[in-house]
Parts: C-alpha cells; structure tokens; sequence
C-alpha cells in the first residue's frame, strides 16, 4: 500500500527565502508573470554565472594547460580552480577524481566506451533500474551487445518505490555495474542510492549514480556513499550548458582507457605510440569547456551558499504541497513518486492529452515539461503515453503551485466538463 502523503498547509521553510533568491535571476526580471516549473529539464541561470562568465572572457581568457605566458595560468589557475569546487561539492577525495564533459550524457557514454569494453565480457550482466532516464539506459544497452553482455532491470513497486528485495534478488556474481538514478527524473522517487551501492559492493559490481535530479536539491557526499562513479549535468545545477562533470574513483579512472584522443590528453606522441596522461586529463581531449567550467564552479559556489540541506528541505516542502494541492483535484491522477519523492510532479488529467495541458498552462504563465521525459521504458510500464511533469527549483514557491493548481483546474474544467 502507498504511505498516506503528507499533509502540507504552508511550504515555507524557516530561513530560506525563495522571494529573494528569484531576484538572483534576471529572467524572472524579463519575465515577471512566469512560473517556472520546468528546472528538472533545465534550470535558470543566476547573475553570479551569467555575470561571471561574460567576467571571465574580458579578463582571465587564454586556452589552458599550454602557453607559458601569465594571462593563460591564470585562466588555467580558474579553471583547476572549478574543479577543486567540484571536487569540495562532491567530497571527493582527490580532485584528479573530478573530469569535466559536456553533461552526464557524455559521462555514461565514456564510462561505457572506456569502462565497458575493458572491464566486462560475454554473459556480465549490467543492472539498471525500471526508472530510468534513456541516458542511462541505451549506452548500456548498446555495450551489452557489443560485448553479449545482459542488461537486468531492477523494478520499482506498484507506490513507486525502489524494490529492494527484488534488486538483491536479481545481483548475482555476473553482476559487473548497476547503474542507476539518484533521483528520477519523472517521478521524484528517491533511490536508497546508500543500499544498493553496499548490495552491489558485496557481490563485486562496480556501481554508477546517475545524479542529474539530486545534486542540484541535496547534499552529496561520494565518499560517505562509496560509489564508484558519480555524473551530473552542470546546467541542471544552476550553470551553463555543455558542461557536466564525471566523478570516478581515482584506481577506476586508473584503469580506464581513453575513450576520445587528441591534444590535451597525451604525454608524448610518436607514429609508432603514445603515452597517455594520467586521469582526469587523459579524459579530456581537445580544447575543454574553460568559461563554461568556471561558470560551473560559479553555480556550485551559489548553491553553496544557499545551503544544499535549506534547498532539500524548502523543496521537499514545496512538493508536499504540490503533491496535497493537485490531488484535491479531480480527475488529476499523480504518477506514484514512493515513500521519499523530491522536486518531482508528474500527473495527468484523466482523458486530456498531457500536450493540451502544457499548451493551456503555457497560457495561464506556467512552464511545465510534457511528454515521456526521456524514459519511454517506464511510460510503457505505467501504461501512459505520457506525463505533465511540475519540476522544482530554488526560486519556486508556495504561490508558483498555487497557479499551477488553478491552471490545472482552469485546464480540467476545459476539457473535462
Ligand atoms: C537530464 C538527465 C540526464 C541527461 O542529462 P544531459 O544534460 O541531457 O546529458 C540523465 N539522467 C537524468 C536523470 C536526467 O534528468
């Protein structure tokens, strides 16, 4: 049975101010009316990175690691500088552990590419759970048959919950990886990421967090968590895009190969060999993302000095209420988000495609997401075609989901009556 939800009347959280922290984002200044609940797709950007970059450009900028000249340690000096942020944020333990990509897209793909090929062979098993986002479902699927690998898909139960039984049920010694999400995408479901990283560990697997949906909203600590690799996207984290960062054990990353080659990763090239760096370096050929590398720092120190527990904590509020005010509407069905559900809303009114919801809260100033959100696999498994999905973030407040739940209402009375 599902746990009865919790019963929100107010959503504010002692000392966080969401009022202010939105005057932090110029785009609520050039949109006043806009409710934006759309951050689990994308979240906005704040004066600190925006600002802050153009800043970089017109007086740090030079390519890094190469010229002996000042100005280019210095941007090398900002953008180390990045990833020791990333490095503090993550609690890693050494920041060569810390390898600056393009978004956790790029991050699985290389662990697959890198990771894969070396470390797995027929009839390894991969195990992923039923909540996945298609990032981190088809490198994985593409691997395992490269290599006649298995793919196992862990299931979540009939409340949304992560099936913990079942997951013990299905490691077994072939299990070499579980890959799985922080926190998903669709239904805010929070994974015991800390049980089955200890599950996993005891058979032998190796084990990747996807944590896109939960870096931005709470703290993080690999190192108390113990896995093996962490990804995230920086610009679902306040930064900018192109950016994201791959966390991996510093033996792990040792005994991957490079994935992409180029400049930038070698320590010596001749026709007949070459010799790599050592990570991260070696995993990031060519030119990296410098400005967007600082503007990733810059958002790390923003969401630093909110303070990620006040973020949990005002989220989580906020979607307790969500939660309470869309169920007391009629016909309005909530996709099941488990026992701890964080950030994330998605529901549907009963017979209205989720595209005309979008469409007429578009009109009423509310931005939410509409579709299959990236994870087909679980639409199929809930027999819908799709989800009106509210996602949270440091600016929303109380009054943000109380116009969502009078345009969903306005939506209802529109088509359902
Ligand atoms: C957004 C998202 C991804 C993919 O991130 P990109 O920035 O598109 O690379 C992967 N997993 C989850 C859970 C996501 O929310």
């Amino acid at each position: 049975m599902a746990a009865a939800p919790l019963r929100f009347e107010k959503a504010t959280v002692r000392g966080f101010d969401p009022r202010a922290v939105r005057r932090e984002f110029p785009i609520f200044t050039t949109h006043p009316e806009l409710v934006f609940l759309d951050s689990g797709a994308s979240a906005q950007k704040p004066r600190a990175v925006i600002d802050g970059i153009a800043e970089f450009y017109r007086t740090d900028y030079a390519n890094v690691h190469r010229g002996v000249y000042s100005l280019s340690a210095r941007a090398t000096d900002r953008f180390e500088e990045a990833r020791e942020k990333a490095r503090a944020f993550l609690n890693a333990a050494d920041e060569r552990e810390i390898v600056f990509l393009r978004g956790a897209t790029e991050a699985i793909n290389l662990v697959a590419h890198s990771w894969g090929p070396a470390c797995l062979k027929a009839g390894d098993e991969i195990m992923i759970s039923d909540v996945e986002h298609h990032s981190n479902i088809v490198p994985w699927q593409m691997l395992c048959e490269r290599l006649g690998a298995r793919l196992v898909v862990a299931p979540t139960d009939a409340t949304g919950q992560f099936d913990l039984a079942a997951f013990e049920a299905l490691l077994s010694p072939r299990t070499r990886l579980v890959a799985v999400t922080h926190i998903s995408n669709v239904t805010g479901t929070l994974l015991p990421i800390a049980r089955i990283i200890e599950l996993a560990h005891a058979t032998g697997a190796k084990v990747l967090v996807d944590g896109c949906q939960a870096l931005p909203r709470m703290p993080v600590d690999v190192q108390a968590l113990g896995c093996d690799f962490y990804v995230f996207s920086g610009h679902k984290a306040y930064g900018p895009t192109g950016t994201g960062i791959l966390y991996g054990r510093y033996d792990a990353l040792q005994s991957m190969p490079p994935w992409q080659t180029g400049g930038g990763m070698i320590l010596s090239v001749e026709y007949a060999k070459t010799e790599f760096q050592d990570p991260p370096h070696r995993f990031e050929a060519g030119t990296p993302d410098i400005a967007g590398a600082v503007g990733l720092g810059l958002a790390l120190d923003f969401v630093e000095s909110l303070g990620r527990e006040a973020i949990a904590e005002h989220e989580q509020a906020l979607t307790g209420y969500a939660v309470d005010q869309l169920s007391r509407i009629p016909d309005v069905q909530i996709a099941p988000g488990g026992q701890h559900q964080l950030s994330i809303v998605s529901f549907n009114i009963d017979g209205v495609h989720p595209h005309d919801v979008g469409t007429v809260l578009d009109q009423h100033g509310v931005a939410v997401r509409v579709g299959h959100h990236c994870a087909q696999p679980l639409m199929e498994k809930l027999g819908i075609a799709g989800t009106v999905r509210a996602s949270l973030g440091v600016y929303n407040d109380e009054e943000d989901i109380d116009r969502l739940a009078k345009a969903v209402e306005a939506c209802r009375e529109m088509f359902v009556r």
